[in-house]
Order: C-alpha cells, then sequence, then structure tokens
C-alpha cells in the first residue's frame, strides 16, 4: 500500500429495510468486492449492527485485503441521521433510532466512520460515477420500499438546515390520502412506493380481482418484490398493470413539483422498483414531465436513470468517506472540483 492516495482502499456500506450491502472500494471508485446480508427483521439494535459488522468483514476478506488497510468507512443509513456526530435520529423501517453508529464502527474496527443518509449518498454517488456525472444540481428519486430523495448541487449534498432535505417521499401528493410510515397522510411514499404497490395489489386481489401475482408468490402476498412486479408487467396482468400506472403517474407529478421548486439540471430516478420496471414506469414520468406547460428560459431539466444500481449508495458511502477523511473539501466527490 503505498500512501500517495492513488492506492487507498474505502469501505462503503449501504444498511437498507432488506439487506445490508458492503464493498471495498478503491479512490477512483473502483470495487473490489461486494458482499451482501440479510438485514434482521424486528430485531435488537445489536442484531442489526452485529449484520453490518459482518457484511464489512466479509467484504474485506472477499477483497483479500485486511482492515488496517482501510482508510475510512462511509456508511449509508436509511433514516435522518446527524452526520457531524455520527448519530441516527431515527430509522423509521430498523431498529437502529437513537445509535451512535460512527462512533461505534470506530470503535469496532479503528478508523474513521462517516455517516450519511441512504438516498442522499445514492444522489451523490451518480454525482461521481453514474448517470448525473456531468451534471450541475441533480435530484435524484429513489424508488424502493419507501422512497427518498438527493440533491447535490456543485458536487455538494444539500443537507439541509434540520439534516432533512430532499425528502420528496413525504411531499403530500393526495391531501387526506392514504397514512404514510412517517405518521401524516397522502405522501408521494404512500402512493408509488413499493410498500404502496404491494398495498393496492393485495387489495385488488383481497377483492376477488386475479393475477399473476399470486402464482408468481405461491400465494404468500406479504412481499411482492420488485422482479414480481417486472414479471407482472410483462406477463400483461391487468391489475399490476393498472397499480403500477397510477403510480408511475403519481411519480411525474412529484417530478414536475421538483422541476417547479429546484428547476434542476437532471431528474434523476433509481432504486429496485425502477432498476426492475424502468421500461414500464419511466416512459409515464417522461410523458407527464414534457407535457408540463410552464417553460424555462433553456432546455434542461431531463429525467434520467441510475447508471449505477445497487452500487450507487456504496459509491456515495464511499464519497463521503472520502471527503471526510480530508481528502476533499466536505461532501465533494472525488475529481470533482467545480467550485
Ligand atoms: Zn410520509
Amino acid at each position: 500500500m503505498t500512501e500517495n492516495g492513488s492506492d487507498r482502499l474505502y469501505l462503503g456500506v449501504d444498511v437498507g429495510g432488506t439487506k445490508v450491502q458492503a464493498s471495498v472500494v478503491r479512490e477512483s471508485g473502483e470495487i473490489l468486492s461486494r458482499k451482501r446480508r440479510k438485514t434482521p427483521r424486528n430485531e435488537q439494535p445489536d442484531r442489526e449492527l452485529h449484520a453490518i459488522e459482518a457484511a464489512i468483514e466479509r467484504a474485506v476478506a472477499a477483497a483479500r485485503s485486511t482492515l488496517k488497510a482501510i482508510h475510512a468507512i462511509g456508511i449509508a443509513i436509511p433514516g435522518v441521521v446527524d452526520p457531524r456526530e455520527g448519530h441516527i435520529v431515527v430509522t423509521p423501517n430498523m431498529n437502529l433510532t437513537g445509535v451512535p453508529i460512527g462512533n461505534h464502527l470506530r470503535g469496532r474496527f479503528g478508523v474513521p466512520v462517516a455517516v450519511g443518509n441512504d438516498c442522499n449518498l445514492g444522489a451523490l454517488g451518480e454525482c461521481w460515477l453514474g448517470a448525473a456525472r456531468d451534471a450541475k444540481s441533480v435530484f435524484a428519486i429513489l424508488l424502493g420500499t419507501g422512497i427518498g430523495g438527493g440533491f447535490v448541487r456543485k458536487g455538494k449534498l444539500w443537507r439541509g438546515a434540520r439534516e432533512a432535505a430532499a425528502e420528496i417521499g413525504h411531499i403530500v401528493m393526495q391531501i387526506g390520502g392514504p397514512p404514510c410510515g412517517c405518521g401524516n397522510r397522502g405522501c408521494l411514499e404512500a402512493l408509488a412506493s413499493r410498500t404502496a404497490i404491494e398495498r393496492d395489489i393485495r387489495r385488488a386481489i383481497d377483492a376477488g380481482r386475479s393475477s399473476v401475482v399470486t402464482d408468481l408468490t405461491q400465494g404468500d402476498l406479504t412481499v411482492i418484490r420488485s422482479r414480481v412486479l417486472r414479471k407482472s408487467l410483462k406477463a400483461g396482468d391487468d391489475v399490476v398493470t393498472e397499480v403500477m400506472r397510477r403510480a408511475a403517474e403519481v411519480l411525474g407529478h412529484a417530478c414536475l413539483t421538483v422541476r417547479h421548486l429546484i428547476d434542476p439540471e437532471v431528474i434523476l430516478l433509481g432504486g429496485g422498483v425502477i432498476e426492475a420496471c424502468a421500461d414500464f414506469v419511466v416512459p409515464i414520468v417522461r410523458e407527464i414531465v414534457d407535457a408540463d406547460r410552464l417553460p424555462g428560459a433553456r432546455e434542461g431539466g431531463a429525467v434520467a436513470v441510475s447508471a449505477l444500481g445497487d452500487d450507487a449508495v456504496v459509491l456515495g458511502a464511499v464519497a463521503l468517506a472520502r471527503a471526510a477523511s480530508g481528502k476533499s473539501p466536505a461532501d465533494l466527490p472525488a475529481g470533482q472540483d467545480r467550485q
């Protein structure tokens, strides 16, 4: 290992509601290993921390490296975090609320740890090495079990006065609409996330409609994964097509709101549902955005699709760790000096 920087290794960790992904990554962004662990469901925080530690250890072993060779760790959390303290303020879908994860992992592995919101870091990753590489302002919307966002301007994350900016999943799209995990009603997340899509498909089936989803899930409708949605769309299933069309329309209108509020150069769509079903969802979103009657002074505001898939968040976590360990100004991904 040389100290000229180019050989430095970082660890990026994406803590998701269903899986923890850890990767060892070179300074350049080259990924040397990818390891996944299932996130324990409804467990105590120590079990969840254990899964994160195990994913880190496996990623290091798979890269044929050692923890001593790791310069810094970046960790992405699905919730509100305080990056200055490395502290988790709230994780709605996990039991890590209040956990000082930065300190914990620093104590456990003996390297600097930077903590950020997963969707914020997904946006940062796409700006560093993905679909938004050359854009000066990017608003990312990530659709999975929930809906998160990230706003990156001139290579820097816009985190907000309360560390809670870009929470696009919780803009209200239907006043008095269905309840959302956040406690409010009618949020984008309550109408267009995979959780909302699953709910609406289950309702249709409960009401007596037939759908290939019943066969594809062997009758267990508790979780309907994105790949099941993709297969159902491909099969021309009426229920899934209807529910997904509605979700895509709501998403399209949310993109219009983003355009009118921030007017970013790129609106980037990503996350599990988009990865699986982009062919169906993205044209509907583009149609709605393209039909916008309120013009700008010039072209721009394109709707793009994530190029990094699952790696976006991990690479964003590495960009954050790299910045936090003093390699570049705060929040500025590698090689993106745009001051
Ligand atoms: Zn909400």
